[in-house]
């Protein structure tokens, strides 16, 4: 049976490091193949780095990938996918909302012979209802715009890959504007989805306010979709064909002439929204092609522990 690697990224979450840990024992009891516990550290500022020490030094299948500051729970999670010796790769949050009970039924659906195992959230109990409700709004969206991807309404950062597709994600999809879901649905493979109830948090708070949900929601858009840029086109189009309604209808009305102050007024409005909006959009397309361009590195490693020397490139 082949190696497990769960992934675990971990930004200030003292509060829940060592409860998380001993779910984990518990679950692990259950367990008929080898296993590896991989926290990312992703630069936490409280406790979280001394507690993982301690946990990795009495525990050898505990390893620690620390970075030097903060890069983002994406970031670290393509870490913790880099670092991963195992041949079924599971990606999970360290704050208990994603039951560590569902291992069991992702492994089977690997013996099934999956090879992407998405966890879709049911319901999820301390997330609001306006952000229940915009997450799936999103998610239309991104599949109406997209024609790169379909993705699953309610795909989590809980997910399941093999040492193949973790393959894929290591050489290629290394842009820096990135949304690691999208990626994982989008490789291929023999793909299934799993149903899960996401729990309270176990303690601490969430890191996602919703200016950043706002940010992640815009990039991924521009990450997987070039319709917006096209919309400029569409635009022209229509302003066209009102500026040819327009001219008929003067050309109907010219005997009342004085009368066009009003159309003028709203022409120049639509236009100027228009071509705004339409600035806007290229302005995102930039920022996307002026962080590849910069080519930084997505994440930057101060400290391994646990961890064999090779995994040091
Ligand atoms: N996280 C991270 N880096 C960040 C923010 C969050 O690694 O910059 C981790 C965090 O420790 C947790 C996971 O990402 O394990 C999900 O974050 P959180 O629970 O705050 O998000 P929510 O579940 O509320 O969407
Ligand atoms: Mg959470």
């Amino acid at each position: 049976m082949g190696k497990l690697s769960v992934i675990v990224s971990v930004y200030n979450e003292e509060a829940v490091l060592e409860k998380f840990y001993s779910a984990f024992q518990t679950v692990k009891t259950g367990f008929q193949w080898p296993y590896e516990l991989l926290f990312v550290n992703d630069g936490s500022t409280d406790r979280s780095l001394p507690i993982l020490t301690a946990l990795a030094e009495k525990d050898p299948c505990v390893k620690v990938v620390s970075f030097s500051r903060n890069f983002g729970h994406e970031a670290a999670m393509i870490a913790g996918i880099d670092h991963a010796t195992g041949d079924r790769l599971i990606c999970m949050d360290a704050d208990l909302q994603h039951p560590l009970e569902c291992i069991f039924p992702i492994m089977e659906k690997f013996d099934e012979g999956y090879e992407v195992i998405n966890m879709v959230r049911v319901a999820n109990k301390s997330a609001g209802f306006i952000k229940n409700i915009t997450s799936k709004a999103f998610y239309k969206v991104v599949n109406l715009l997209s024609d790169q991807a379909s993705f699953e309404e309610n795909a989590s950062d809980f997910f399941a890959v093999s040492k193949r597709v973790a393959d894929v994600l290591r050489g290629s999809y290394r842009e820096k504007v990135r949304f690691l879901r999208g990626y994982v649905q989008s490789v291929g493979f023999a793909r299934t989805a799993l149903e899960y109830t996401a729990a309270e948090r176990a303690g601490g708070a969430s890191h996602y306010s919703l200016r950043k949900l706002m940010r992640f929601s815009v990039s991924t858009i521009v990450c997987f979709s070039d319709l917006p840029l096209k919309l400029g086109v569409y635009t022209g189009f229509v302003c066209a064909l009102l500026g040819l309604i327009t001219l008929v209808y003067t050309m109907f009305t010219y005997h009342d002439a004085p009368s066009g102050y009003a159309t003028i007024v709203t022409l120049i409005c639509f236009l100027f929204a228009a071509m705004f909006i339409i600035i806007g959009i290229i302005g995102e397309y930039l920022a996307v092609l002026f962080a590849e361009l910069k080519d930084r590195p997505i994440y930057i490693v101060d400290k391994k522990i646990n961890m064999e020397s090779k995994a040091d490139a």
